[in-house]
């Protein structure tokens, strides 16, 4: 089994754009309501998380029974799985996406059954649905795609979702959803996963505070699932993942959303500068509906890494694949842009 990898450490004073994460700090309303919890700390946590979980309710209009809540959405898509499949059952998704997703669906004894993106870096949802077996118990669509910024449209995942048979689950991962600007986003801070979730029984959602909400490293995200699944979700947790911390910063989040859209805005903002920057340096950029670009640069991709290093700006690289580069802060781009002009010059001058 290949170890989950993390984004790269930065150097002090470098920008690092290689995990996704908010280049804000902390709000300070969230700071503080962490620090009403610090004396408390010897206690073990609500494993029940009334008030988040009850907020999370109220905003999206569905029955507390089917929220849950995890540390981070990534141990919530491990609960799913764990929750469906079992040894030799198939779970399915896209190739590229999320790196967790292969390494949680062997760690519960299933088989990742990888569908390549098409030629766009788009999910390839017919090709995924004529993958579908008898043994098929999950299937995830990350929408946004980690690390292609490309999305399915409401309509389109309506229709696969009609297509999927009822006893498979669809999850939609939507961690990047709040940077999304077509139509597939739907009202506040719903995207279309939590329609369809009301819409097909065998639908679950899977939203996080770690990227839009800046809550990264408290590590609280969740699921809204059916209510059967989701008692099976809280029977494979892991007991007490969810601290009274991050459940306070999550409310605390709630309650600051006015303000978190304006970063949002300021991050899909940096992500179009990013965006442009790349396409005028001759870069393969994909539009992006996420907080990160993808450069699909082949075998120049180390290169590319190398170049925005010396920059003093560290992106995720997959060798011979290509470099995602999160939206930073205004400041992280003029890095980029400042590293993607150097090159300009040095090959104007050799
Ligand atoms: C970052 C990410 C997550 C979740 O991260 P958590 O910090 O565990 O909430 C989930 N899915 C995708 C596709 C991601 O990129």
């Amino acid at each position: 089994m290949p170890a989950y990898r993390q984004g790269r450490a930065a150097a002090p004073g470098a920008s690092k754009l290689s995990s996704n994460e908010s280049p804000h700090p902390p709000l300070p309303s969230v700071v503080r309501a962490l620090q009403q919890q610090l004396g408390g700390i010897h206690r073990y946590p609500r494993m029940n998380a009334p008030e988040i979980i009850g907020r999370l309710a109220e905003r999206h209009g569905v029955d507390v029974a089917q929220v849950t809540v995890g540390a981070g959405s990534v141990e919530l898509a491990a609960q799913l799985i764990h929750a469906v499949a079992g040894v030799g059952d198939e779970v399915m998704f896209a190739w590229r996406s999320f790196e967790a997703y292969p390494s949680l669906v062997r760690i519960a004894g299933a088989v990742p059954v990888e569908v390549p993106l098409d030629a766009d870096h788009r999910h390839d949802l017919d090709a995924m649905l004529a993958a579908i077996t008898p043994r098929t118990r999950l299937i995830f669509v990350c929408n946004p795609n980690n690390p292609t910024g490309t999305v399915v449209g409401a309509a389109e995942l309506e229709r696969f979702v009609a297509a999927v048979p009822r006893d498979v689950l669809v999850v939609i991962d939507e961690a990047y959803v709040h940077f999304d600007r077509t139509d597939y986003f739907v009202g506040a801070h719903r995207g279309a996963g939590v329609e369809l979730f009301r819409r097909y029984p065998h639908v679950a959602v899977l939203h996080t505070f770690s990227k839009a909400y800046g809550l990264a490293g408290l590590r609280i995200g969740y699921a809204i699932a059916p209510a059967d699944v989701a008692d099976s979700q809280r029977k494979v947790a892991v007991p007490f993942g969810v601290t009274e911390l991050a459940q306070s910063a999550a409310v605390a989040s709630l309650d600051a959303e006015a303000e978190l859209a304006e970063r949002i805005d300021e991050v899909v903002a940096q992500r179009e500068r990013l965006f442009a920057l790349l396409q005028d340096a001759g870069w393969p950029a994909v539009p992006s509906e996420a907080n990160f670009i993808w450069v699909p640069a082949g075998d120049r991709a180390v290169e590319l890494d190398e170049l925005l290093q010396a920059g003093g700006v560290v992106a995720r690289t997959f060798p011979g694949e290509g470099v995602r580069i999160s939206s930073g802060s205004a400041s992280d781009i003029d890095r980029v842009a400042d590293a993607l002009a150097r090159t300009a010059r040095t090959e104007a001058s050799a």
